[in-house]
């Protein structure tokens, strides 16, 4: 017999993940740790059951392993889970050509598909149970293209963009669906990714528990799209105004004046 509400988190050996899985403790969750380390999570885990008295399962897997994904697709559909976390992700090191085929192929698959397969088995479980929430870890990258190299805001836009027709679809029935949009954050992605923190401007860089907090506050009010640095919330109304606004004229049978010879 179930007593708590359990949270996967994905990515959850170190940084962003590693905070939520505490947060989700903090909050009375038992939770399920998904990421390929195994000490790391082995450890997270032992110290989540000592300071919270929760219940921790270790899933190590591997998100771009096929039978590893599945196992994961697994645990979600068995119908026990309240809250998944698609959290685990990567950037890239250099630009679209400086890249392997391999590389790019291993960001699509850890960033866009592990996350939608597992969305689609998260929703059809939390469907079924009339409830259930879906945090998606996307980027502020999503709306900002031109500052990066173009792989990784575009895995976070497709996040994004899934998350915002997720929440439209599945919240009339009852669940919940956020994007997360951090910006720079203080974790180990960016000595992966080759770039040394120390070296980006003060004020630049949101602590990880800044952030993660920031990002709850947000899933508490109710929001589908958090932006934890962003100081005034009327930019990103506005941004959504008017591409609301822009909706009803994006398909018409009529060529505009501007597009006739
Ligand atoms: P991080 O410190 O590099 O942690 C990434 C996590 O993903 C680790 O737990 C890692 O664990 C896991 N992971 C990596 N490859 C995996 C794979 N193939 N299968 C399963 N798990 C895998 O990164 P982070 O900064 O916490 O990032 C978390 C999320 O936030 C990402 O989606 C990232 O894009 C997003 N984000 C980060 C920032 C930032 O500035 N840090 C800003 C915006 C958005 P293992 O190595 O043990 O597998």
């Amino acid at each position: 017999m179930k007593t708590s509400p359990i949270a996967l988190v994905t990515g959850a050996s170190t940084g962003i993940g590693a905070v939520y899985a505490d947060r989700f403790a903090r909050r009375g969750h038992a939770l399920v740790l998904v990421a390929r380390d195994a000490q790391r999570l082995a450890a997270l885990a032992e110290r989540l059951r000592t300071e919270h008295g929760c219940a921790v399962e270790v899933l190590t897997a591997d998100l771009t392993a096929a039978d590893d994904l599945a196992r994961v697709e697994a645990r979600l559909q068995r119908g026990d889970i309240d809250v998944l976390v698609n959290n685990a992700g990567m950037s890239l090191k250099g630009g679209l050509i400086d890249n392997t085929p391999q590389a790019l192929d291993q960001i699509i698959a850890l960033n866009v598909s592990a996350p939608t397969r597992l969305c689609a088995a998260a929703g059809r479980a939390f469907l079924a149970q009339g409830r259930g929430t879906i945090i998606n870890l996307s980027s502020v990258l999503a709306l900002a293209p031109e500052m990066f190299e173009g792989v990784y805001s575009g895995t976070k836009a497709y996040l994004l963009n899934l998350s915002q027709a997720l929440a439209a679809q599945w919240e009339p029935q009852g669940l919940r669906v956020q994007a997360v949009l951090p910006g720079a954050t203080r974790t180990e992605l960016w000595e992966k990714a080759g770039r040394d923190v120390d070296s980006f401007p003060p004020g630049f860089l949101m602590e990880t528990g800044d952030m993660v907090d920031a990002a709850l506050v947000g899933l508490d009010l109710g929001e589908t799209v958090t932006l934890p640095p962003l100081p005034d919330d009327a930019q990103f109304a506005a941004l959504q105004a008017a591409r609301l606004a822009m909706a009803p004229n994006l398909s018409r049978s009529e060529v505009p004046a501007r597009y006739r010879r």
